[in-house]
């Protein structure tokens, strides 16, 4: 990133004005109620900030996935009853239709200091999702400044995220990241521009094609990368291993290939799992057995990392002054297949140094492992955390830095 990135500190006086909060309240849900509320948890801050300071706030986000039409169990009151508990204003956060309704404008005309009111999902117009400016046009006439705190959705060209933050500068309106995203970009920058070193990156999760780019990215600024999960057996396999039923990804074997000749020139060890817990099927009652990760027989898929590589994983990190983890070791979310991860979340929480742990799925196990205060940081955007660690400009960063 090169710009200086505009925050809440520039906003000058707010009393009595409308401001429009892109916040990412993508939470999941079952059966009609919030699942986990960690995402609005996190723009609590921004919110308790603008209100102390005398703003009416219009909050908006995108919830699932609607494909531009309204779908009913996916209106954002359920995130607007968690919010206002989260407030502590049980009666006092208002949900509102989509914007260019003439009741959303007048009830957002009305709104006083310090109300609070959701605006509805804004995937539910094709708008959103196409940048279209006639939707962030809508958007605008809403509010007198706006305030980024979706740290999820800045790698998304999308009208709340670009076209109107866009609108808003052209008119003399501020355009400003909210806590959330100022801490997001101060912390992954830190990463990425100034990491103390020794600096440890560890990858995992189901697709060596998800990553591909943040391994590049990561071999030009990391003192060593392992490499467990699913990811870890395209790894192998291009090697020549055996690695039976486990996923692979053929058509990326000259990607891996080219991505550790790379390291191999800078002297970046990539190291990958020396042995694996495997079995016939995903399986909770399948019979797991432990074997070296380059000898798996055919009719077996590897779906953790084994006791030595956890071991191994694990003694890399008592040097490390940074040390960033993205993707569980295995296939967690069955328990014979979960102490790969186990492992290295707790090797990870109690190393002596910086630790950032990044990716839905890594912080999904972090949380049930009852660690998730054991880290310094957990990076609130999966893909746009990735994006930003291979140091892309981001569409919804860029417009929000001078
Ligand atoms: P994150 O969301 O943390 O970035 P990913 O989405 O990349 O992580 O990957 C998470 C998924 O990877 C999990 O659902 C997990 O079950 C799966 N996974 C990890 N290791 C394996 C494996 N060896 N075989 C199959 N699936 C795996
Ligand atoms: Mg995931």
């Amino acid at each position: 990133m090169s710009g200086t990135l505009r925050t809440l500190d520039r906003l000058d006086d707010v009393r009595g004005t409308r401001v429009f909060l892109r916040a990412d309240l993508n939470v999941p849900l079952a059966n009609g109620a919030v699942a986990d509320d960690s995402r609005i948890r996190a723009t609590i801050p921004t919110i308790r900030e603008l209100r102390q300071r005398g703003a009416a706030i219009v909050v908006a986000s995108h919830l699932g996935r609607p494909k531009g039409t309204v779908h009913d169990e996916l209106r954002m009151r359920p995130v607007a009853v968690v919010l206002a508990e989260l407030l502590g204003d049980p009666s006092g956060v208002r949900t509102l239709g989509m914007p260019a309704d003439p009741d959303t404008i007048g009830s957002v005309e009305r709104l006083g200091k310090r109300e609070v009111a959701v605006l509805e999902n804004l995937r539910f117009d094709p708008g959103e999702e196409a940048n279209d400016p006639a939707f962030a046009g809508a958007l605008a006439e809403l509010a007198d400044a706006y305030v980024d705190d979706a740290f999820g959705a800045v790698h998304r060209a999308h009208a709340s995220v670009r076209a109107l933050p866009e609108l808003m500068i052209a008119s003399g309106r501020p355009a400003i990241a909210g806590r959330l995203v100022e801490h997001e970009v101060d912390v992954l920058g830190r990463l990425l521009h100034r990491p103390e070193r020794p600096y440890v990156a560890i990858l995992g999760g189901a697709k060596v094609s998800d990553k591909l780019a943040v391994i590049d990215a990561l071999i030009d600024r990391v003192d060593a990368l392992l490499v467990g999960g699913a990811m870890a057996f395209t790894m192998l396999a291009a090697e020549g291993a055996s690695v039976g039923k486990s996923l692979v990804e053929p058509d990326r074997f000259e990607d891996v290939r080219a991505a550790r000749a790379k390291a191999e020139a800078r002297g970046v060890p990539i190291e990958l799992p020396v042995d694996v817990v495997a079995a016939a099927e995903p399986a909770a009652d399948a019979e797991a057995t432990t074997v070296d990760a380059t000898e798996i027989r055919g009719d077996l898929m590897g779906l953790d990392i084994g006791p030595r590589t956890i071991e191994r994983f694990a003694g890399m990190l008592p040097d490390a002054k940074t040390v960033l983890w993205n993707g569980p070791m295995g296939m967690f979310e069955v328990d014979p297949f979960a102490a790969g991860t186990k492992g290295v979340a707790e090797a990870v929480a109690s190393a002596n140094a910086f630790t950032v742990v990044g990716g839905g799925d890594s912080i999904a196990a972090v949380r049930d492992l009852g660690l998730d205060t054991s880290f310094d940081h957990l990076s609130t955007g999966g893909g746009a955390s990735l994006e930003f660690l291979e140091g892309r400009a981001l569409p919804g960063l860029t417009i929000l830095e001078d």
